[in-house]
């Protein structure tokens, strides 16, 4: 499994490369944290850190992505 991921200071959003069709609901749902390089047709985070504001987008983005290649969970503290 390929991997990448932001976070916020209580949560974590991880993009399970493999798993990413390149949809583009990530774009838009929370452009501020996802990108789509249409060449590629793959979603790339394009921030290394969310704002409590910025959580809204990532919930939904996570909700809706259609190949589960989205995960937010809790951070270990
Ligand atoms: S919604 Fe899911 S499959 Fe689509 S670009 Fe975002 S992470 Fe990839």
């Amino acid at each position: 499994m390929t991997t990448v991921s932001i976070s916020s200071e209580r949560e974590v959003l991880e993009l399970d490369l493999d798993r990413c069709a390149g949809y583009g609901n990530c774009v838009l749902s929370a452009p501020e944290l996802l990108d789509l390089d249409m060449t590629t047709n793959l979603a790339t985070f394009v921030t290394e850190s969310w704002s409590e504001g910025d959580r809204t987008g990532a919930v939904a983005a996570a909700a809706d992505c259609p190949a589960a290649a989205l995960r937010l969970y809790a951070r270990e503290v």
